[in-house]
């Protein structure tokens, strides 16, 4: 994990993919305890391409915002459907 950091290489889908979860989270009519919220990421990450960049910070920000303006709507659509699975099948305690 330490090599990981000093490298500095990062797979910026996560951060689009946590981001728009943040903010559609409350219109999915799923359940927002954290195992849901990470499987829907977890699911959403596996069915997307990763994009992995190494940069600065500063730089890796611009990135994010690029590449949700060019990706907005297959994420949305994938979180959506993701949720959905995720609702039928919840890993949480009953
Ligand atoms: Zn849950």
């Amino acid at each position: 994990m330490e090599q990981y950091e000093r490298i500095g290489v990062r797979n910026i889908m996560e951060e689009i993919v946590y981001e728009k979860m943040d903010k559609i989270v409350n219109s999915l009519e799923c359940c927002t305890c954290e195992k849901c919220q990470a499987d829907i990421a977890a699911y959403v990450l596996n069915h997307v391409a990763p994009r992995y960049v190494a940069s600065e910070k500063g730089e890796l920000f611009s990135k994010v915002q690029e590449m949700t303006q060019n990706n907005e709507t297959e994420i949305v659509m994938k979180i959506v459907s993701a949720a959905e699975i995720i609702k039928g099948s919840p890993r949480h305690a009953r």
